[in-house]
Protein backbone atom coordinates (compact mmCIF):
# COMPACT_ATOMS: atom_id res chain seq x y z
CA UNK A 1 0.00 0.00 0.00
CA UNK A 2 1.47 3.40 -1.07
CA UNK A 3 -1.02 5.07 -2.05
CA UNK A 4 -0.61 7.38 1.23
CA UNK A 5 2.45 9.10 0.20
CA UNK A 6 2.04 12.47 -1.48
CA UNK A 7 5.24 12.81 -3.32
CA UNK A 8 3.63 12.84 -6.71
CA UNK A 9 4.74 10.54 -8.53
CA UNK A 10 4.31 11.86 -12.32
CA UNK A 11 4.19 8.91 -14.47
CA UNK A 12 3.57 8.67 -18.12
CA UNK A 13 0.48 7.25 -16.92
CA UNK A 14 -0.33 9.72 -14.55
CA UNK A 15 0.23 12.75 -17.24
CA UNK A 16 -1.87 11.26 -19.73
CA UNK A 17 -4.72 11.07 -17.02
CA UNK A 18 -4.35 14.60 -16.40
CA UNK A 19 -4.02 15.51 -20.17
CA UNK A 20 -7.42 13.60 -21.09
CA UNK A 21 -9.14 15.72 -17.59
CA UNK A 22 -7.71 18.98 -19.31
CA UNK A 23 -9.13 18.15 -22.36
CA UNK A 24 -12.36 17.47 -21.12
CA UNK A 25 -12.19 21.20 -19.23
CA UNK A 26 -16.13 21.93 -18.49
CA UNK A 27 -17.87 18.27 -19.66
CA UNK A 28 -16.80 16.96 -15.52
CA UNK A 29 -16.28 13.40 -17.02
CA UNK A 30 -16.74 9.75 -15.38
CA UNK A 31 -14.04 8.06 -15.12
CA UNK A 32 -15.04 5.71 -18.36
CA UNK A 33 -14.73 8.47 -19.93
CA UNK A 34 -10.95 9.31 -19.35
CA UNK A 35 -9.90 6.28 -19.83
CA UNK A 36 -11.47 6.15 -23.44
CA UNK A 37 -9.51 9.79 -23.89
CA UNK A 38 -6.33 8.06 -22.28
CA UNK A 39 -7.17 4.85 -24.36
CA UNK A 40 -6.83 6.92 -27.54
CA UNK A 41 -3.35 8.10 -26.24
CA UNK A 42 -2.00 5.23 -24.33
CA UNK A 43 -3.88 2.03 -25.41
CA UNK A 44 -1.74 -0.46 -23.09
CA UNK A 45 -3.32 1.34 -19.84
CA UNK A 46 -5.69 -0.43 -18.23
CA UNK A 47 -8.69 0.56 -17.04
CA UNK A 48 -7.82 -0.28 -13.14
CA UNK A 49 -4.97 2.58 -13.59
CA UNK A 50 -7.19 4.78 -14.66
CA UNK A 51 -9.21 4.73 -11.59
CA UNK A 52 -6.58 3.99 -9.12
CA UNK A 53 -4.98 7.33 -10.27
CA UNK A 54 -7.96 8.87 -10.14
CA UNK A 55 -8.75 8.22 -7.33
CA UNK A 56 -5.16 8.93 -5.51
CA UNK A 57 -5.69 12.42 -7.19
CA UNK A 58 -8.92 12.59 -5.31
CA UNK A 59 -7.14 11.31 -2.01
CA UNK A 60 -4.64 14.19 -2.09
CA UNK A 61 -7.00 16.72 -3.35
CA UNK A 62 -5.98 17.63 -7.36
CA UNK A 63 -8.87 16.24 -8.04
CA UNK A 64 -12.80 16.70 -7.07
CA UNK A 65 -15.32 13.51 -7.02
CA UNK A 66 -18.52 14.54 -7.75
CA UNK A 67 -21.97 12.76 -7.11
CA UNK A 68 -24.56 14.72 -8.80
CA UNK A 69 -27.36 12.52 -8.97
CA UNK A 70 -26.30 11.59 -12.33
CA UNK A 71 -25.57 7.74 -11.53
CA UNK A 72 -22.45 8.26 -12.44
CA UNK A 73 -19.10 9.84 -10.01
CA UNK A 74 -17.44 13.03 -12.49
CA UNK A 75 -14.22 13.84 -12.01
CA UNK A 76 -13.81 17.90 -11.59
CA UNK A 77 -9.90 19.63 -11.79
CA UNK A 78 -11.32 22.96 -10.54
CA UNK A 79 -10.95 21.66 -6.63
CA UNK A 80 -11.72 25.64 -5.76
CA UNK A 81 -15.51 26.69 -3.88
CA UNK A 82 -17.37 26.21 -7.07
CA UNK A 83 -21.72 24.97 -7.23
CA UNK A 84 -23.17 23.24 -10.67
CA UNK A 85 -25.62 23.35 -12.78
CA UNK A 86 -26.76 19.96 -14.35
CA UNK A 87 -29.18 18.83 -16.94
CA UNK A 88 -30.98 15.57 -16.44
CA UNK A 89 -31.76 15.40 -19.49
CA UNK A 90 -28.19 15.23 -21.40
CA UNK A 91 -26.09 15.13 -18.79
CA UNK A 92 -24.22 18.53 -18.71
CA UNK A 93 -22.85 20.00 -16.13
CA UNK A 94 -21.65 23.58 -15.80
CA UNK A 95 -19.46 25.08 -13.32
CA UNK A 96 -21.16 27.97 -11.38
CA UNK A 97 -18.70 30.23 -9.10
CA UNK A 98 -19.61 31.80 -5.94
CA UNK A 99 -17.39 33.05 -3.44
CA UNK A 100 -19.00 32.23 -0.04
CA UNK A 101 -20.32 28.55 0.32
CA UNK A 102 -23.85 29.40 3.04
CA UNK A 103 -22.90 29.20 6.08
CA UNK A 104 -24.54 26.02 8.06
CA UNK A 105 -26.78 26.81 10.84
CA UNK A 106 -24.69 26.63 14.50
CA UNK A 107 -28.21 25.13 15.95
CA UNK A 108 -27.55 22.15 13.24
CA UNK A 109 -23.67 22.30 12.79
CA UNK A 110 -23.10 20.39 16.27
CA UNK A 111 -19.44 20.26 16.41
CA UNK A 112 -19.74 18.86 12.80
CA UNK A 113 -16.35 19.77 10.92
CA UNK A 114 -17.69 20.62 7.70
CA UNK A 115 -14.93 20.67 4.98
CA UNK A 116 -16.64 21.90 1.81
CA UNK A 117 -19.94 22.33 0.06
CA UNK A 118 -21.00 20.78 -3.00
CA UNK A 119 -23.86 23.01 -4.24
CA UNK A 120 -26.13 21.45 -7.30
CA UNK A 121 -28.61 23.20 -9.40
CA UNK A 122 -30.64 20.39 -11.22
CA UNK A 123 -32.75 20.45 -13.84
CA UNK A 124 -33.21 20.85 -17.80
CA UNK A 125 -31.55 22.77 -20.33
CA UNK A 126 -33.03 24.64 -23.30
CA UNK A 127 -32.22 22.11 -25.59
CA UNK A 128 -33.71 19.01 -23.14
CA UNK A 129 -36.70 20.88 -22.53
CA UNK A 130 -37.87 21.63 -26.31
CA UNK A 131 -36.13 18.44 -27.54
CA UNK A 132 -39.02 16.72 -25.15
ZN1 LIG B 1 -29.87 19.04 -21.46
ZN1 LIG C 1 -16.97 21.76 -11.61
Amino acid sequence: MQLREHGRRVTPQRRAIVQALLDSDGIHPTADQVFQRVQSVMPDMSPATVYNTLHEMVEIGELLELDLGLGERRYDLHTSNHAHLVCLGCGQVVDVPYSDPPALPPEHAQGFRVIDYLGVFRGYCPGCQSGG
